[in-house]
């Protein structure tokens, strides 16, 4: 049996936050440069509030900062307007103050707006939470935000777009449906470097939110966060993370995968830390790992660690 769930209501197309009658008294969640880079006056909000100080890799003290500097305003509905790190902290503030969420993707990779995770450090650790309760009750995904977008940000999203939907695609918990998103995501994205049309890397990202976030990521994800706990990004990371656990897992995505890789020309990466030590933290994360379509055991992470770390490649 599998059961399907997402966001109650999804619009897309470019130019659907204009079109949009948000209510009054909103909280806006957002990072900062916000109005300098024109969303304030894109999305068109009367009568808000406003919380622009979302960071990369938030903490639950951001949380807790926003749920406490409003708690005493009658707020109508959360939106979040940002990357993943904002729609992260704007869905777990919505749930929290038991108020409506509207996310808005600025970047396109995370796949939030779609599903039920959010990541938050806690005692500086990366966690994520997985609850129904965090879905957005609408999503609204405008590729007008990609146009805007640095290279470098595009580049790491669309990598985690990438990663998802093909570790979704291996991943034990997949099903028909899952397995159709995280397909489809793939062939968008790959299709949206190699034709330049940033309109399709928009749509292989939301299919693959549906995708993954209807089953899970494996390996390469599991691999990744020792090296983002080094202040390497997430999608830089999974750029090697996940090509070395295609190859391991024999996934039908592995030559595509490394092609669109060496296309977008990333920074070899190496980890600081002791690989038996990695290794030891890799291998507890057992949210990742048991869905894993092969066995890993810590001879294996390490085997994987050493490849990136000594720049192999791999044929
Ligand atoms: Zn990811």
């Amino acid at each position: 049996m599998f059961t399907i769930k997402q966001p109650s209501e999804i619009v897309y197309g470019k130019y659907s936050v204009p079109k949009n009658n948000f209510p009054d008294n909103c909280l806006l969640i957002t990072s900062r440069g916000a109005n300098e880079r024109g969303w304030l006056d894109y999305i068109k909000l009367k009568n808000y509030f406003i919380f622009d100080q979302v960071e990369n890799n938030p903490s639950m003290t951001t949380v807790d900062k926003i749920i406490r500097d409003f708690s005493n305003e009658k707020i109508s509905n959360v939106i979040g307007l940002g990357g993943g790190s904002v729609l992260d902290v704007a869905k777990y503030c919505g749930f929290k103050m038991n108020k409506k969420k509207i996310l808005i993707p600025t970047t396109f990779g995370s796949g939030s707006e779609v599903t039920r995770i959010a990541v938050l450090k806690v005692d500086n650790k990366k966690q994520s939470f997985h609850d129904d309760r965090l879905f957005a009750d609408k999503a609204i995904i405008d590729s007008y935000f990609i146009e805007n977008t640095p290279d470098k940000i595009f580049k790491n999203s669309f990598v985690d777009a990438l990663a998802q939907c093909s570790e979704g695609y291996d991943s034990k918990l997949g099903n028909e449906y899952t397995k159709f998103f995280c397909e489809e995501a793939f062939r968008y994205l790959e299709n949206g470097i190699i034709t330049e049309n940033k309109e399709s890397v928009v749509l292989g990202s939301f299919f693959s939110g549906i995708g993954f976030g209807n089953c899970s990521t494996t390996l390469g994800h599991a691999l990744s966060y020792v090296f983002s706990n080094e202040g390497i990004s997430h999608g830089h990371a999974l750029a090697f993370t996940t090509t070395v656990s295609h190859k391991f897992n024999d996934s039908k995505y592995f030559v595509r995968f490394k092609n669109l890789i060496k296309k977008l020309n990333f920074e070899p990466i190496k980890l600081k830390m002791n690989l038996e030590d990695a290794s030891e933290l890799i291998l507890d994360d057992r949210k990742h790992l048991d869905n894993n379509p092969k066995l890993v055991t810590k001879d294996d992470i390490i085997k994987l660690l050493d490849i990136i770390n000594s720049e192999k490649t791999l044929e």
